[in-house]
């Protein structure tokens, strides 16, 4: 058996999926200006941002948090928000398409 199928992992998440997901569709909702709000655009503004902020994993199950104790949660929204502001210009000055 691999280990893999001996464990499941599916309970596993990284909140910062959800939380960078969240603040994306904040400031494109805020957004002034023109940009490109296409799946394959925002997709991207998501996992750029997503490589840029720490991850905040924990057993959802258990609930129990491992999140990194590293950074309060104050500091780690404000990465969070700043490196999502980044990712929206990155992709709107070199959108992945024509
Ligand atoms: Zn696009």
């Amino acid at each position: 058996m691999a280990f893999t199928d001996d464990y499941d992992f599916e309970d596993l998440k990284n909140e910062s999926e959800k939380l960078v997901i969240e603040e994306l569709g904040r400031q494109l909702g805020a957004y002034q200006g023109t940009i490109c709000r296409c799946n394959t655009c925002v997709v991207d503004m998501a996992a750029m941002a997503l490589n840029s902020v720490s991850p905040l994993y924990r057993v959802s199950l258990l609930g129990t948090q491992y999140a990194s104790q590293a950074m309060s949660e104050k500091t780690y929204a404000s990465s969070l928000k700043s490196a999502v502001s980044k990712a929206i210009e990155k992709v709107r000055k070199n959108p992945a398409h024509d």
